[in-house]
């Protein structure tokens, strides 16, 4: 469904946000958890958000416009053990303030690991979606790890512990491209176009 994309630019700091009026949709998760390769899903493309050999490299907000219409907002991994403190902060400063104060944004997805408990920063994003009162949707990926009869435990556990409606959790897996619909049908909803 969407097409064409193409890379704005990667801001560190709010200032090199784009100056544009595209609606954006930011994607976010901790290192690892498999944002890129979700982006890459929903993209039908190869390579996009780059796949990262190296957890917790990326700390720029990489800014992608797609098909001239939207704009997809990939948010730098957090939560990686290996990652000084200090960039921890320069992190949360920067996500906290894209999160607070940009007026493009009109959604988030946010992605878990289907397998595991939301980690302690997972449950700190959710505090800040919910006070900045943005629209989400919560991508549980990498479900085809998971056997079929603990799908369903598995997201009620996730909407449970989050304290959130079971409709706002989506089982995702970027390696049997599930989930592909609903994701764009989110972005459509949010963004308007
Ligand atoms: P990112 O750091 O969040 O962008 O994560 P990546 O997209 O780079 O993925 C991290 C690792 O998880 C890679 O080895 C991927 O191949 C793997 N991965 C990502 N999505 C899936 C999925 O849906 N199913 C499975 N089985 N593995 C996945």
């Amino acid at each position: 469904m969407f097409d064409r994309a193409e890379f704005v630019r990667g801001a560190h700091q709010p200032d090199q946000f784009p100056r544009h009026t595209f609606p954006e949709v930011a994607f976010s998760g901790r290192s690892n958890v498999g944002k890129s390769s979700l982006i890459n899903m929903l993209l039908g493309r190869k390579k996009l958000a780059r796949i990262s050999k190296k957890p917790g490299r990326t700390k720029s907000i990489n800014f992608y416009r797609i098909d001239d219409r939207f704009c997809l907002v990939d948010l730098p991994g957090y939560g990686y053990a290996g990652v000084p403190a200090e960039e921890q902060e320069k992190w949360a400063y920067l996500i906290e303030d894209y999160l607070h104060h940009r007026k493009n944004l009109k959604g988030i997805i946010q992605i878990v690991d289907a397998r595991h408990e939301p980690s302690e920063d997972d449950y700190l994003m959710m505090d800040w979606l919910a006070s900045a009162e943005l629209n989400f949707l919560i991508a549980a990926t990498k479900c085809d790890k998971l056997k079929k009869s603990r799908l369903k435990p598995q997201r009620k556990m996730i909407a449970d512990r989050m304290g959130i409606s079971l409709e706002k959790v989506l089982l995702t897996s970027a390696r049997k491209r599930q989930g592909k619909k609903r994701l764009e049908t989110f972005i459509k909803e949010v963004t308007g176009i």
